[in-house]
């Protein structure tokens, strides 16, 4: 079939996705993959789920669509609801979009917007973290720090000062304690915010644990929670982008719950409509809501599909199926089995550095020493040959370059349905471990 869709890849030709059934997606020619990544940490319930079929048919048969310039509906009320009652402690209003860069968008807006509210004008900078994605769009994309995807667009992207990642692999000295590791990196934002001036700064943005960029890699204990007393000392909002490391790959609904902090703002998208239909939200502080409540009364931003009622109806499905089934506890335990099978095949391997996560939401880390940790060379492509090798094994997952002190390294994120059986982690990792010594031929 000839692509004229225009996606990513202008080179080649894609197969042809013509169904997917639990875990696994099938091509034209009758291939099947096991989908190891859910495409890129979407398909939370695999690509069948009876109950979200069935939760679309009965919403498209009442109603599709009604603008949110004139309704609400009762898919968005009872997602917003759900959301609410599960949420981290403050938070009370959602605001409904179709993805996770418009989430974000939404979240720069409004942070902008809460300080115009209440006076405080001259707050304008977002702080985010170097080697971090947050989106697309061109102010979820100044919000990021990763430099390939940012390049070419930087004449567009507004003012973002980028301070560390959380990487303990990567940046704890040896001499260090997790903890003491944690609070080293988190001081870095007092400082950027001190350099910058405590007035301009309006929020820090980050994900609790790092996906595309990085691969799965979790803050440490302690962090976040001195990110918090700072962002609160310096009248900082703190946004925690959980597009992907949220609506349970970590095992917990949000994955801030497991650091036991309560953001101002939360994007969510990706696992919360699993891909059965696009849709993102943005979870706010009672707070920051009554601000423009008492002021303007008007958010000055919106688009078209926001709160669509399909979309809607797709994510009540999904929480629904997650609370329904008790998918949480399943997540930590096949996420245990995953973390387990990945280290007795690829534990040892010479090009394996680190593997690690939370959930069913893990990295491996590819380095070309480890005991130096020092990545490839980008010009060998590692990341895309284990992809392209993968996939020809039929299997899904999501390998990427990040830039490692100004250079890019190699690492495969893992983040397959929560369904996902014994046998097929055991599948996965067969694979992946195939693919992965085709790939540095070792
Ligand atoms: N934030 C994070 C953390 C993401 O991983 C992504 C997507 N990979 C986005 C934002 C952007 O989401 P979307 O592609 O749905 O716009």
């Amino acid at each position: 079939m000839p692509n004229h869709v225009f996606g990513r890849s202008t080179k080649g030709t894609l197969p042809v996705a013509v169904r997917g059934e639990g875990c696994y997606l099938i091509d034209a020619t009758g291939k099947r993959y096991l989908d190891g990544s859910g495409g890129a940490a979407v398909s939370c319930l695999g690509h069948s789920d009876p109950d979200v079929r069935a939760a679309l048919h009965a919403q498209l048969d009442q109603l599709a669509f009604a603008h949110t310039g004139f309704f609400t509906s009762v898919p968005a009320e009872t997602l917003a609801d759900t959301l609410v009652a599960s949420a981290p402690a403050g938070i009370e209003r959602v605001y409904l979009v179709s993805g996770g860069s418009e989430a974000v968008e939404a979240a720069i807006k409004l942070a902008r917007q809460y300080f115009m509210e209440i006076g405080e004008t001259g707050r304008h900078r977002v702080i985010a973290r170097r080697q971090s994605y947050h989106g697309n769009t061109l102010g979820a994309l100044a919000a990021g720090g990763n430099e390939w995807r940012r390049a070419q667009f930087a004449p567009l992207l507004i003012e973002t000062s980028h301070i560390a990642p959380c990487y303990e692999y990567r940046d704890r000295r040896p001499e260090e304690t997790v903890e003491a590791y944690g609070l080293r990196a988190a001081d870095e934002l007092e400082a950027e915010i001190l350099r910058l001036g405590p007035e301009t700064v309006m929020a820090f943005i980050a994900e609790p644990v790092v996906g595309a960029t990085s691969g799965a890699v979790p803050a440490v204990p302690g962090y976040l929670k001195r990110i918090r007393e700072i962002c609160d000392r310096y009248g900082v909002l703190l946004i925690l982008d959980e597009v992907m490391c949220g609506m349970g790959r970590t095992g917990y609904l949000f994955a801030c719950e497991e650091d036991g902090v309560a953001p101002d703002m939360i994007t969510v998208a990706k696992g919360l409509g699993a891909g059965y239909q696009p849709i993102g939200a943005l979870l706010v502080q009672g707070r920051i809501y009554d601000a423009i409540a008492a002021g303007s009364g008007f958010f000055q931003h919106g688009h078209t599909y926001m709160g669509h009622a399909m979309a809607a109806a797709a994510a009540n499905a999904v929480l629904g199926a997650i609370s329904g089934r008790a998918l949480l506890p399943r997540v930590r335990t096949q996420g245990a089995k995953l973390q387990a099978a990945l280290e007795a095949a690829l534990g040892q391997h010479p090009n394996v550095g680190d593997i690690r996560g939370r959930g069913l939401f893990r990295g491996v880390e590819i380095v070309r020493d480890r005991e130096t940790k020092e990545p490839f060379d980008t010009a060998l492509g590692v990341n895309k040959k284990i992809k392209a090798l993968a996939f020809e094994a039929g299997l899904i997952c999501y390998p990427m370059g990040g830039t490692i002190d100004g250079r890019r390294g190699d690492h495969v994120l893992l983040a397959p349905p929560f369904i996902i059986e014994d046998a097929q982690i055991g599948e996965l990792v067969d694979k992946l471990d195939g693919a992965i010594r085709g790939a540095v031929g070792a």
